[in-house]
Parts: C-alpha cells; structure tokens; sequence
C-alpha cells in the first residue's frame, strides 16, 4: 500500500523564505494576529490527519466505490469514508478558512490550500466531499441573500452539511448556454427546479446529514444561452425556520457513473423532480456567481493535480532506492548486492526529477497565487486588491491545466519506476494515474482553460495582465542579473520571458486575421506560458538554495539540484511548443471533414 509523509519541510519553505508568507499577511488586517507557530502547527496536525486517516483509505476505497440503493436513492460511500468524515468535522478542519462570522477560524486561503494539498495526496476521492462542499460556501458567501447566508453557511463550516455543484446536463459541459432545466416561480418566493443533471461529484453519500445543492437553470423567461441562467440553492432535505432538517426534497441520485478513477467519490445523475430552491444572485445572473465556485474549483483541481504528484513521487523514490536491478552502465554502485538499486540509472532518475520538479514547482506557484487570492480577498487597499485580484484571474488557468497535465505525466513515470508491478493495483501507482486523468476534464477541459487563457485573460485585455506579471518577471531578472551563480537561471528565464511577448503578439495578429488561430494555438500556448511561471518560481528558489547550499542542510542541495534539473531538462521543451504554436491553423484545418 502507497505510503504518505507531509512535505512540511518544503511547505515552510514556500511559505517562509521563498514568500515570506506571514510578514505579506500581517498587513492584511484580517490576519494580522498571524504567526509562523500558528502556520506550522496546522500544517504538522493536518498532515497527520491526511496521512493516518485518509491515507489507509485511499486503496481501499478505489477498489470498493460508492453504492447506490435504487430503492431509497440513497448512496453509501466506500467503508471508513463516514468516519473519516466526523473525524473531519470533529476537528473543526472545514471552518479552517471560513469566515468567522458564519463559525470559521478566519485563516488564510494558502493554509486551507496546504491542507487541500495534504488531503489530496493522501486521498483525493475522499477530499473531493468536502473540497465541493468549500465551493458552494464560497458561492453562497458571494452571492446569497442574508438569510440564505444565516440557513447555509453556518452548516457548511462546521461540515454538518456538505454542498455540490450541479452544472453539467446529458447534452452540455462546456456549454452550458445550452443547458435545460426549469426553475418555475412560486407564490412564496421560491422555485420548483425540474431537470436532469450528470456527472454530480459528491452528489449523493452517507456522509452528512444535508446535502446543500447549488444548481444551474432557466426561469421560463430567460432569454437563449447563457445570458439566461440563474443560481439555485437546492437542499437535498428543506430547512425548517429553526434550522432543523424539514422534508425530503425531490433531488434524487438517479444513478452512479462507473469512472476510470476517484471510484470513492460518488459521480451522480442527479434528478431534480419539481425540487424547492431559492435563487442565488440575480436572475439570468446565474453564471457570473457559480464562476466564484468555479474559480475555487479550478484552483482546488490543481491542487489535486499537485497532492498526486507528490504522493506518486514520493513512492516511486521508495521503489526505486529499494528494487536492485541490472548495473549502473558506468560499473556496479552497490557491489556487494547482486544488482543496482534502479535509482542509479538516469532514465530512472529521469522520471523521478520530472515528478519532483513538477511537485515543488507547483507548490510554489499555487501557494503564491493563493496569497495573491488572499490579498484580493482581504487588503484594504483597493488598487492592491483588484491587481491581485486580475492576477489570480490569469493564473487560474495555468494552475488548472499546467498542474493537471504535468500530474498525468508526473504519476504515470512514478508508475513506470516500478516497472509491472506499478501496473498491478495494490501497489496504489495505476491509481495514482487513474485518479489524476479526471483533473485534465472536469471544471472546464484543458483545452478551454487554454482558450481562456489566450482569448479572455489575455488578448481580451491587449495584454495587460501578463504584462503585469512579466514586470514582476523582468524585475527579478534585473536584481540578479549580475550574479554570476544564477546565470543558469537568470538566462533561460529572461529568454522566455521574450519568447512569450513575441509569441502573444505573433497570435494576436494572426487572431486579427482569423480568431481560429486563438484556437489552433492556445494549448501549446498556455502550457509554454506554464513553464514561464514555473522558471519564475524555480530561479527564485534556486536563488534561495544557492545562498544556503553552505548551510549544511542537504534541503538547500536538493532544491538547487532540482532547479538545475527543471531548467536543464524540462523548460527546453517550450522550444518545440512555440515552434508547433506558431504553425498556426493550416495544418488543423486543411483537411475536409468528409475525409476525417
Ligand atoms: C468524474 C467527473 C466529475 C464531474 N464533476 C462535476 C460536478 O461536480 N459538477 C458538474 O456540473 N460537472 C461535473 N463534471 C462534468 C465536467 O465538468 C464536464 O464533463 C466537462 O466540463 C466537459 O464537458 P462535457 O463532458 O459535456 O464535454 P463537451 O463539452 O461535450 O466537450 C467534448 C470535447 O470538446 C471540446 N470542446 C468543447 N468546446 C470546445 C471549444 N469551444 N473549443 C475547443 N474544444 C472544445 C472539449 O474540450 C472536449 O474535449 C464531472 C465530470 C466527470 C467525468
């Protein structure tokens, strides 16, 4: 079975010497009691959580699933998962972030993150219960009425209570201009919702008591696509005036999706049966507020994305110290065994560094973009607000896509380090891989994460944005550019950041042209802008490591070694990226589609 142990040492690396997390969040006046004690403490207490609770059942539950009575329409998640869950709840850890108006503890969104990561490495099936439970808080937050905010939020802290988000219809994902069900007005205010909804995480279990669901529809009014869908909160039982649990509503689980992978978290058809619900936000407003959900969820699959690699990392190096195999080519490293450990191989260290870098890259990136959320969220300066605020908006995508395509590409080399055997289930790697397949689909494709990227968040505003990040860039390139140490850094990261420009302004002309091209390019674009952020990141660590590599902390020389690596092996690959981006749209579309 996969063993996990907490990254804590890189964790308060990112957060107390790459960004000073608790000196940028003592200004915010929401945390200004901050410390680093406090920061530690919750990371050491939830990383025992998320390694001795949810990792023992991790295996267990992927080769289980959920079950669905079709009697009772009532869904019964894998053995240990209940538990897990009060254990959860009992801890306080759902009300870690949350506002201490609604029964929060009121702590940053980068701890919360943390603790996502830990919980995601250790069991993302499970952390995926309340993982949407945190989106539809968020959502109602932003958008509820104040009694909405009074019924729900209370619930969802505390994680009594756990929330859905009902988006997706048999006939639409991406476009959900499309999407069918009715919300029909009634006489006190509320609304009957009937329709069909597919694919719901976490829609159906055993493992709260409510079920709040926010849901997608159309008032009979509303106009075609999606200037005419509004926000519903929907609970699965209807809340009485007094808080308690009133009747059953009719939103029912009408069947379980057999699924390549996070078989613990139950994927429902959801019916909607003339089901109550009360609108959230304004009518035909509806997108706009579920985008708040959005948004967190999109961070939230990166960090799945990242926990993945890390856990699937971690145990490939285990497998690899340990598994002798054939000589090194340059003679035996470990004469006195009758074969090498496979760690001495390069191709072997290869895919181990590739995971490594992949994981402390992303740790890097998400806990910064998570402190600019937090200043967007909470500075009382308004102009620092709204710049954190457009920067989180570009970097969502990246940390959307990057980290997911690097976690399918990270967990299946981890998987490859133990040769067959990592294709046999109960040494937990194929799951790793199956388990992170999802993240590449789900809350918006790859592929329409890139589209965002190019098309809204960047040409929709000439630029503007990136340009922002690449003064920030430019700037640090600048202050070390006269160290020698960090030329190897220093160079490729300035040399990219030119690439970029000049890739940007290359497609935007096309795009002129012929929009098409946004779509031909934004893939290989975003992935190349991807590793931009991530040669950010990584020459500002390297920077860190060089200026401890005498420390004696063997931490310092491992960072810096992997730095070295990330630049040398990985970053290289944006050459063949820009040259395929710019081949442009012939080559996609030339072809008939009769000929296809
Ligand atoms: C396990 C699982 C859990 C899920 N959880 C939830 C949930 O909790 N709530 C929820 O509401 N939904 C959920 N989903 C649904 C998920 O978000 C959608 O499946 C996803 O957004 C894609 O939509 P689709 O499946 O309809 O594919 P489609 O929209 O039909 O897309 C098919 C293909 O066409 C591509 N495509 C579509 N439009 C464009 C375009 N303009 N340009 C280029 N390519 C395009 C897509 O990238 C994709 O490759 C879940 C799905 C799964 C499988």
């Amino acid at each position: 079975m996969p063993q996990y142990n907490p990254p804590l040492r890189d964790m308060q690396f990112v957060l107390h010497e790459l960004l000073h997390a608790v000196d940028e969040l003592k200004l915010l006046p929401a945390h200004a009691e901050i410390d680093e004690d406090t920061i530690n403490a919750v990371l050491e207490e939830g990383g025992k959580f998320a390694s001795e609770v949810l990792t023992p059942i991790n295996l267990s539950g992927d080769q289980e699933g959920c079950t669905l009575d079709k009697t009772t329409h009532e869904v019964k998640a894998p053995k240990g998962f209940k538990e897990a869950y009060a254990q959860y709840v009992e801890g306080g850890w759902p009300a870690l972030s949350c506002d201490p108006e609604y029964g929060g503890q009121g702590l940053p969104v980068l701890l919360n993150q943390f603790m996502y990561e830990m919980m995601n490495s250790a069991n993302q099936a499970w952390t995926m219960y309340p993982g949407l439970s945190h989106g539809a808080y968020e959502a109602l937050h932003a958008h509820g009425t104040p009694e909405q905010k009074t019924t729900y939020l209370p619930k969802l802290t505390s994680g009594v209570w756990t929330g859905t988000m009902c988006l997706t219809e048999p006939h639409c994902g991406t476009d959900l201009g499309l999407l069918r069900s009715k919300a029909e007005p009634q006489a006190d205010g509320t609304y009957k919702i009937t329709g069909q909804k597919i694919f719901i995480s976490a829609g159906e279990h055993d493992l709260a008591e409510n079920i709040i669901h926010l849901v997608l529809a159309r008032l009979p009014d509303a106009p075609q696509g999606s200037k005419g869908i509004s926000l519903f909160v929907v609970p699965k039982f209807n809340v009485k005036a007094d808080g308690s649990l009133g009747e059953r509503n009719p939103v029912y689980c009408g069947g379980l999706e057999h699924k390549m992978g996070i078989h613990g978290n139950a994927t429902a058809q959801i019916v909607l049966d003339g089901a109550v619900g009360t609108l959230v936000g304004q009518p035909n407003k509806g997108l706009q507020a579920m985008f708040v959900m959005m948004n967190a969820a999109r961070l939230g699959v990166g960090n799945q994305s990242l926990g993945l690699t890390e856990v699937a990392y971690q145990n490939a190096v285990v497998y690899a110290k340990d598994r002798i195999q054939m000589r090194a080519l340059s003679g035996p490293k470990s004469p006195d065994k009758p074969a090498d450990p496979i760690i001495v191989h390069p191709d072997v260290r290869k895919m181990l560094l590739t995971a490594r870098a992949y994981a402390e890259g992303g740790r890097a990136l998400s806990a910064y973009t998570a402190l600019q959320l937090d200043k967007a969220l909470s500075s009382d300066d308004a102009d620092e607000a709204k710049a954190c605020e457009d920067e989180v908006a570009l970097l969502t995508p990246i940390i959307k896509a990057f980290i997911s395509d690097n976690a399918w590409i990270a967990t299946s080399h981890c998987m490859q380090v133990f040769g067959g055997h990592g294709y046999i289930h109960e040494w937990g790697m194929e799951q790793f891989v199956r388990d992170s397949r999802i993240n590449m689909t789900y809350e918006g494709t790859n592929t329409v994460q890139s589209l965002d990227l190019l098309g809204r968040k960047i040409l929709g505003n000439n630029g503007a944005t990136l340009k922002k990040f690449g003064k920030k860039i430019a700037e640090f390139v600048e202050e070390e550019g006269t160290s020698e140490a960090m030329q190897e850094f220093i160079n490729p990261l300035a040399d990219i950041g030119d690439k970029v420009t000049k890739l940007t302004t290359e497609i935007g002309m096309k795009a002129f042209q012929n929009p098409d091209e946004v779509g031909a390019a934004a893939v290989d674009y975003l992935r190349v802008v991807g590793h931009l952020t991530f040669a950010y990141m990584w020459a500002r660590m390297a920077k860190l490591a060089l200026e401890k590599k005498d420390s004696g902390d063997p931490f310092y020389t491992a960072k810096l070694a992997t730095a070295r690596f990330y630049f040398a092996k990985l970053l290289p690959e944006t050459a063949s990226l820009i040259r395929t981006a710019r081949a442009g749209l012939n080559p996609l579309m030339e072809m008939d589609e009769a000929l296809f």
